[in-house]
């Protein structure tokens, strides 16, 4: 039978990094495919996430990649095996993006930034035939299932979503798709993922020491635990090791109002050298200048212990140690959903069958605004490059 070119075999609906692969894969297989992206230019949270260093993926075991996922490994495991940590930096290397692995395993471009990898990625989508429409946005189907884009009608044979998820709503994933989606799909709420947390710290402490890293520290919480850094920010705390615990965190803070995490300022150092350091003679020297040339604290360190333990902060070296071991914080709310770096919540797996809607199998969905979570160190954007490999191959077998 002839073919209508006026019918897309695929749309895209999304120009992020899931939105792009889905493209990618139907090109490739000599299929037309258009994406279309409401914003100006395409990827604007993928550049963004490029600022502070661009974590691709993460190099470490396979095994204890997937698990990062947590509920939802099992049901991304397929798609992280199909296009594996291996796969993308395979990937990034073929647009000239060779890749470096970071001190703790993280996969980076060497170029750090996401601008030359994303300026050659849409330079090869041109070359394979993709069509690449920018202030094009999707507000749903018309009564004969046709796309409504800008209010036109456009018409494909299968579809994917890929619309991101619930935060930085000024980069274009503002969620706006919900409302749209839900009666053919369950949508659990979207919640902040990796987020910072309020602190009541003191004024003092907050004007001196907002934007301080503290670096290399262990933050607990129950039987959790996770080194790196972290940040003072003016509301309360923020930076990786707070994000590796952000959902456990964050459904305390929900069922109980608030978490009180300890943060170890020396995790490499055993609690009985420290206390050993600490035995030395203080003479006329202040606390501060004390822990400074026994332990080597930082003052955001002295004042961080200051902060949890106020006047009863101990000076009898064991209680000291200890408190160093163990400085009790206090988060009393999530920090606000659309300054998170990634959402939890989104389109359920149970309401998909694969990735395509059980409703309507001809729409795909992939990338951010599926229901999983992951903490940061390369886990977003894997699994969001992954579903939209996956996603792409699902529109391919729906042709
Ligand atoms: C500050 C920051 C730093 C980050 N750093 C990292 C990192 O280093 N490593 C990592 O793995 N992850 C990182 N992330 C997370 C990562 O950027 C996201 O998980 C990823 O971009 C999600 O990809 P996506 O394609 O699913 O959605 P998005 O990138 O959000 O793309 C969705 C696209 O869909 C478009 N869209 C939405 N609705 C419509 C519509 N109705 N019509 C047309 N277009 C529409 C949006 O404009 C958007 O461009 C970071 C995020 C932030 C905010």
């Amino acid at each position: 039978m002839e073919q209508d070119d006026r019918i897309l075999d695929v749309a895209v609906i999304g120009g992020g990094p899931a939105g792009l692969m889905a493209a990618e894969t139907i090109a490739k297989a000599g299929k037309s495919v258009a994406v279309f992206e409401k914003m100006p230019t395409f990827g604007r949270k993928f550049l963004m996430a490029g600022r502070g260093g661009l974590n691709l993926t993460h190099s470490e075991d396979f095994e204890r990649f997937a698990g990062r996922y947590g509920a939802r490994s099992q049901a991304l495991r397929p798609m992280l095996e199909a296009f594996s940590p291996k796969d993308l930096v395979a990937w990034a290397e073929g647009l000239g993006q060779p890749t470096f692995v970071g001190a703790s395993g993280r996969v980076f471009p060497k170029a750090m930034k996401a601008s030359p990898l994303l300026r050659a990625w849409l330079a090869r989508l041109e070359g394979l035939g993709v069509q690449l429409r920018t202030r094009a946005e999707w507000t749903g189907w018309s009564a004969d299932g046709g796309l409504l884009i800008n209010g036109e009608v456009v018409r494909a044979r299968a579809v994917v979503l890929a619309l991101g998820g619930a935060s930085w709503a000024k980069l274009g994933s503002d969620a706006a798709w919900v409302p749209t989606l839900a009666p053919l799909a369950h949508i659990a709420p979207f919640r902040a993922a990796n987020c910072g947390f309020d602190v009541a710290w003191s004024a003092v402490f907050r004007e001196r020491f907002a934007g301080e890293p503290l670096k290399n520290v262990a933050l607990r919480h129950g039987e959790a635990s996770a080194r790196g850094d972290a940040m003072v920010a003016g509301y309360g705390l923020e930076g990786g090791a707070v994000y590796a615990l952000a959902a456990a965190l964050r459904d305390t803070i929900e069922a109980e109002g608030r978490a009180a995490p300890t943060l170890d300022l020396r995790p490499d150092i055993p609690a009985e050298t420290l206390e050993r350091r600490l035995q030395a003679s203080r003479g006329g020297q202040s606390l501060a200048n004390f822990l400074r040339k026994a332990v080597k604290l930082s003052p955001v360190e002295v004042n961080l212990l200051r902060e949890a333990h106020g006047l009863d902060l101990p000076t009898e070296p064991a209680a000291l140690a200890a408190a160093i071991k163990a400085a009790p914080i206090v988060l009393t709310a999530v920090q606000p959903l659309d300054r998170a770096i990634s959402t939890a919540g989104g389109a359920r797996f149970e309401s998909l069958d694969g990735l395509a809607l059980k409703e309507r199998p001809n729409v795909i969905l992939a990338g951010e605004m599926l229901d999983w979570e992951a903490p940061t160190g390369g886990y977003l954007l894997q699994a969001c490059f992954a579903t939209g490999v996956a996603a792409g191959q699902a529109a391919l077998a729906r042709l």
